[in-house]
């Protein structure tokens, strides 16, 4: 089983301060998560910094990732590695994701530039169900809507900063290895929890 935070900003998203850097020193020295997705808003540049420097390092792993910012509400592609051609609409979208062997999550549906009750109608392959920085209720609301459409439920930090860092994280039955992990998500082999944040940071 292996612990991930699977929505992590840089500062290549614009609206975040987390340094590529820092973000990898903490991941190596956190006592259980080992394992990320970087999720910037429209971008790889950030996901490629991490990537390129927890290279260095055997014992972290990190998920390429975005946050594309969907006419309806924000969509987080994981495994993909280029962003879908542009006009960005959400079923568009996970199509093109689905076709280049990625993943699918509705981050945060109910919060501000989430998908909302369109999430229903949509073809993701999984519901945020715990976002570390959206209210109790909300996420709740997720939790209901991820069973309704019986879709499973990931967790993720959505850090913009230090301090938001490793908040939740996503459990998952699967091997130390990022196609294994992507299709553990599929089917569900995930768990959400909270996390007590370590004292060393
Ligand atoms: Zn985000």
């Amino acid at each position: 089983m292996i612990n991930a935070d699977l929505h992590i900003h840089t500062t290549y998203s614009g609206d975040a301060t987390n340094q590529p850097k820092t973000i990898v020193e903490q991941l190596n020295a956190h006592p259980t998560i080992k394992v990320l997705a970087v999720t910037d808003h429209n971008t790889f540049e950030g996901c490629r910094k991490v990537q390129e420097l927890a290279s260095s390092y055997q014992d972290i792993l990190v998920i390429p990732g975005v946050e594309v910012s969907a006419v309806e509400g924000e969509l987080i592609l994981l495994g993909v590695t280029e962003l879908p051609p542009k006009p960005w609409k959400a079923e568009d979208v996970i199509e093109f994701a689905k076709t280049n062997g990625g993943v699918t999550v509705a981050p945060h549906p109910y919060r501000g530039y989430g998908l909302g009750d369109l999430t229903r109608r949509l073809n993701v392959d999984a519901i945020e169900v715990l976002n570390g920085i959206t209210d109790f209720d909300l996420n709740r609301r997720a939790e209901e809507l991820a069973k309704t459409k019986g879709l499973p439920g990931v967790a993720g930090s959505d850090a913009h900063e230090n301090k938001e860092l490793w908040t939740v994280c996503t459990e998952v039955q699967a091997s130390f290895d990022v196609d294994a992990i992507l299709k553990a998500i599929k089917r569900g082999a995930v768990r959400t929890t909270l996390t007590l944040k370590s004292i060393h940071f």
